[in-house]
Parts: C-alpha cells; structure tokens; sequence
C-alpha cells in the first residue's frame, strides 16, 4: 500500500478533486487527509504551535510511511482571513514549516483554484 498525507481545508468543494489529483499525480493508492478550516493560513502561522495538529500528522507518517505530504489551499476559503493573492503567497511559508518540523519527506504545495483545478505552487 502507498500513501500520501494531504493537509487541507474542511471545505468539501476541494476534497475530490485533490485527491484524485494527487493518486495521479505521485502514484500513491491512499490520501491520508487532515483537515481544518483555513489549513494553509494555520500552517503558515503558528502551526509549531498547534500540538494537536502535530499529533495527526504524526499519526500518519509514522503508520503509514507516506511518499510525501501536501498542503493545500484554495479559492473562495471561508477559513482563511486572508483574500486569495495572500492566502497563496502564505503556501510558501506553510511549506518552508512543514519541512522544518518533519524534515526528510518530500512536501509538495498546492493551489485549488476558481474551476477546482489543483495547481502545484511548491513542487516537492
Ligand atoms: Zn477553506
């Protein structure tokens, strides 16, 4: 069996057709899916903060062995404070976080846009 672990919003419009570009995408069978409302603005800010957030993604990798893990944003986000140009600028730096908290897994960042098509911002 082959993993990823997706770090997402809750917003239901972005679950399907990030999943399914991600089984695509890196050939992966599952999509370990961790969701909060506005997912990329709290990775950006915080996100060493958040023990229980840190705990799923724990969680997975370590059940799992995931191939990598994605952090996704999107259009129209009810979670985040943020308007759109911010909220995918703010990408970067949830990624640059990830990758200092679980160093050693490839970690890709993603935009879902306004037609719900993924856009890799961060390859891996
Ligand atoms: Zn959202």
């Amino acid at each position: 069996m082959s993993f990823a672990t997706c770090l997402n919003c809750i917003d239901g419009r972005t679950h399907l057709p990030l999943i399914n570009w991600i089984r695509d995408k890196y050939k992966v069978e599952f999509v370990d899916l961790i969701t909060e409302p506005g997912m990329i603005e709290l990775l950006a800010c915080g996100f060493q903060a958040n023990s229980s957030l840190i705990t799923k993604v724990q969680l997975s990798l370590e059940k799992h062995q995931p191939k990598l893990i994605i952090a996704a944003g999107h259009y129209d986000c009810a979670g985040c404070s943020k308007n759109n140009l911010e909220h995918k600028k703010d990408i970067d730096r949830a990624v640059a976080n990830i990758m200092q908290l679980f160093p050693g897994i490839p970690v890709s960042g993603v935009w879902i846009n306004d037609t719900w098509t993924v856009e890799e911002i961060i390859s891996p």
